[in-house]
C-alpha cells in the first residue's frame, strides 16, 4: 500500500512499568516503518511521561485516551488537553465508545474535547461506530454520519483523526466485512468533504475493532481506509508489530 497511514494502539485501561519494554519495541518499529506510515501509541495517563521517555528520540507518536473539555480547573481527577502537550503528546483520543457508554459522552461533549485538544496543539482521533441493534436495523450510515456531524470540531481540519469503531467488534473479535468498512468509510468520507471542502479529502479515516496481524491487511486494502486503531492486539509489540508491518 502507498497511502499514509496511522497505526495507532490503544491500551486502555491497561499497563504497569513492567509494559515500557514494549513501548521501545513499538518505537523501534515506529524508526522502521516507511515515512508515510505513522506508528502512535495511547498508553494509561500514568505511564505517559515514561514512556516519552522511553520513546525520545523515536518517530512513535504519544497520546492521551482522553482530555477534558477545559484547559484547567476543578475537576478532579481528570486530565486536560494542555496538560497531555506539556507532556509532549501528539494527539488524545476523544469520544472512544467505552467513553460514550460509562461516562455518557454526548456527541456535543465530544466536540468539545476535540476542540480543547486542537487548541492545546493536539491531533485529536474522534472515535464513531454504531451498535449492533444500530447495524441490524439498517441504521448504521444514519448514525455515523450524526455522530460525525455533532462530534466535528469546527477548529483545522488537518488535527482531525476519525476512527470508525463498531461498537460491536470492539474486543468481541468480530470485523465487518471489508465492504461494510469500505461503504462505511466512503460516507465518512463524503460527510468530511461536505464539511470541511476539499481540506476533508486528507483526514485519516482508521479503522477500529478487533484489528489484529491475521485481518490487518485486508482491513489496510480498502481504499479509505488510512490506518487502524488497535486495543487489545497492541498491548504486545509481537501482536502489533506485524499491523504496522501490514500497513
Ligand atoms: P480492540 O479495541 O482492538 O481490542 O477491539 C479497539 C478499540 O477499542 O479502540
Amino acid at each position: 500500500m502507498e497511502k499514509p497511514m496511522l497505526v495507532a494502539g490503544n491500551w486502555k485501561m491497561n499497563g504497569l512499568k513492567a509494559a515500557l519494554v514494549e513501548v521501545e519495541a513499538i518505537a523501534r518499529a515506529a524508526d522502521s516503518a516507511p515515512s508515510r506510515v505513522e506508528v502512535a501509541i495511547a498508553p494509561p495517563f500514568t505511564l505517559l511521561a515514561l514512556a516519552r521517555g522511553a520513546a525520545a528520540g523515536t518517530r512513535l507518536q504519544l497520546g492521551g485516551q482522553d482530555c477534558h473539555a477545559n484547559p484547567s480547573g476543578a475537576h478532579t481527577g481528570c486530565i486536560a488537553a494542555p496538560m497531555l502537550a506539556d507532556l509532549g503528546c501528539d494527539f488524545v483520543i476523544v469520544g472512544h465508545s467505552e467513553r460514550r457508554t460509562d461516562n455518557g459522552e454526548t456527541d456535543a461533549v465530544v466536540k468539545l474535547k476535540a476542540t480543547a485538544a486542537i487548541v492545546a496543539g493536539l491531533r485529536a482521533i474522534i472515535c464513531v461506530g454504531e451498535t449492533e441493534a444500530e447495524r441490524d436495523a439498517a441504521r448504521h450510515l444514519d448514525v455515523v454520519a450524526a455522530q460525525i456531524d455533532g462530534s466535528l470540531p469546527d477548529a483545522d481540519p488537518a488535527s482531525v483523526v476519525i476512527a470508525y469503531e463498531p461498537v460491536w467488534a470492539i474486543g468481541t473479535g468480530r470485523t465487518p466485512l471489508a465492504g461494510d468498512v469500505d461503504e462505511m468509510h466512503n460516507a465518512i468520507r463524503a460527510r468530511l468533504v461536505a464539511r470541511y471542502g476539499e481540506d476533508g479529502r486528507r483526514i485519516l479515516i482508521l479503522y477500529g475493532g478487533s484489528v489484529k496481524p491475521s485481518n490487518a491487511a485486508e482491513l489496510f486494502a480498502v481504499p479509505e481506509v488510512g490506518g487502524a486503531l488497535v486495543g487489545g492486539a497492541s498491548l504486545k509489540a509481537a501482536d502489533f508489530l506485524p499491523i504496522i508491518a501490514a500497513a
